[in-house]
């Protein structure tokens, strides 16, 4: 199993991968779904696909004009197994967090091989998120999740261009004890296969993210959203059906309440760990915690020259002198700013580093960076370490967002994590925020 994955690698490229500049090798993928739309306006025809390779990663595809969408929809058929040769990567206007930031272009060059059905790509099981976790995604992020219908909701009445339509708003519930209000638009509010009924289980596969009035997070059906009434997991489907029948009263359950600021407090090696196992491999979530700061250095590598407008860093101009590209000036005073590298520590005793910059890191420390520049030239290491001790094994509370921006040739992920607040905790006020956190969290 290993070793064939090893080979598919060489000869075919992963769709986590694939960029503008890296398509050059075919793709071994299945076709997950096909969608022949027609745009009577334009009088055009475009197939969209979505596809999966045996890494589990999916991607869109489409193609368009007459003789493609003639050619490829003969060719290329849901639940069938192909290699596709000389496409191209296109970035999206929308990047979506689940199904990546690109599309794959078909178009009259692109060869395509039918291969036989592989169970590679049936071992692969769709993350499905709890809806507690729905509260890290923003507005208009595409993601899975399941639970059990509490309620079915009545079929209501919308007006779109093309006339009026029916939705309806489906409740479901999950044991992380959230509930979730799912709006089915068409067609899937007249799904006829799709059974909605209190205790069924309802699997949403790239449903997006919305936001109520009363400002609380909600999931809307989309085009390419797919609704199951199983999870394609039997012992996930049973947990579901279990949890249903020992949990039967709604009112117990709460709501994922969308906050503005995007604040609350996970430990940070539950965040880190979230992307690695639902192999997200691109997303920010901007999260708050409490840590104490274990070991910070000034040196050299503390410090960089910026803008003294805008506190960007400046490059190096022609003339051996600086230039802010923000600001579209050359800079003949630089400033110093800091870049500091927090090894923090959490209350779970989880171990991770920040990255704090410019006036942010001032605050911190209390002093300019001109004076830790001056003793860094002085050598007055004493007078270092005075500054370090002050903010040493104390505790803040932070604000940082943590970036996931892919992964590196042995599988890793790669993230980094920039603190965007800075706090001492302690105060009333932030006792009170921490409380109210954790009230959240424990329950
Ligand atoms: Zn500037």
């Amino acid at each position: 199993m290993k070793n064939q994955s090893k080979k598919l690698e060489q000869e075919f490229e992963l769709i986590v991968n694939l960029s503008e500049k890296n398509c050059k090798k075919p793709i071994y993928v299945k076709c997950m779904k096909k969608n022949l739309l027609i745009n009577f306006k334009m009088k055009n025809k475009y197939i969209y696909y979505l596809f999966r390779d045996s890494d589990g990663a999916e991607i869109n595809a489409y193609t368009y004009g007459d003789y493609n969408v003639q050619k490829l929809d003969k060719i290329i058929q849901s639940d069938g197994v192909y290699i596709i040769f000389k496409y191209k990567v296109k970035p999206k206007v929308h990047p979506t967090i689940i199904n990546g930031n690109y599309s794959l272009v078909l178009n009259s060059y692109t060869k395509i091989e039918k291969m036989p059905p592989d169970s590679v790509f049936n071992k692969i099981h769709f993350h499905f998120l709890s809806i507690d976790d729905l509260f890290f995604f923003k507005e208009g992020c595409i993601i899975d999740t399941c639970g059990v219908i509490y309620d079915e909701g009545e079929p209501r009445i919308y007006n779109m261009k093309d006339g009026q339509k029916f939705m309806r708003n489906v409740l479901i519930a999950d044991s992380s004890k959230k509930k979730m209000m799912i709006t089915l638009y068409e067609p899937h509010s007249k799904d006829t296969r799709l059974k909605i009924y209190k205790g069924e289980i309802l699997a949403v596969k790239y449903g997006k993210i919305g936001i109520t009035d009363t400002k609380i997070k909600k999931l809307n059906t989309t085009n390419y959203t797919i609704l199951q009434n199983s999870t394609g997991n039997y012992n996930q489907d049973l947990l579901l059906k279990e949890f249903y029948e020992k949990n039967q009263n709604l009112n117990n359950f709460l709501f994922i309440f969308h906050r503005e600021d995007y604040k609350f407090l996970k430990d940070i090696n539950q965040i880190r760990q979230y992307n690695i196992e639902h192999n997200i491999t691109k997303y920010k979530l901007t999260f708050i915690t409490k840590a104490c700061i274990q070991n910070i250095s000034l040196d050299e590598d503390s410090m960089y020259k910026g803008c003294p407008l805008c506190s960007k860093k400046l490059i190096k101009s022609d003339d051996n002198g600086y230039e802010c590209v923000p600001c579209n000036k050359k800079c003949t005073e630089p400033k110093y700013l800091f870049k500091l590298n927090l090894k923090v520590r959490d209350t779970t005793n989880s171990v991770a580093y920040f990255r704090i910059l410019g006036i942010k890191a001032t605050q911190l420390l209390e002093v300019e960076p001109d004076l830790v520049k001056k003793y860094l030239e002085d050598k007055k290491y004493k007078e270092l370490d005075e500054i370090a001790k002050k903010v040493l094994f104390k505790d803040y509370i932070f604000t940082a967002t943590l970036s996931v921006f892919g992964k590196d040739k042995n599988g890793k992920i790669l993230h980094s994590i920039n603190v965007n607040n800075i706090e001492k905790a302690d105060g009333e006020n932030l006792k009170r925020i921490l409380k109210f956190i954790h009230n959240d969290d424990d329950e």
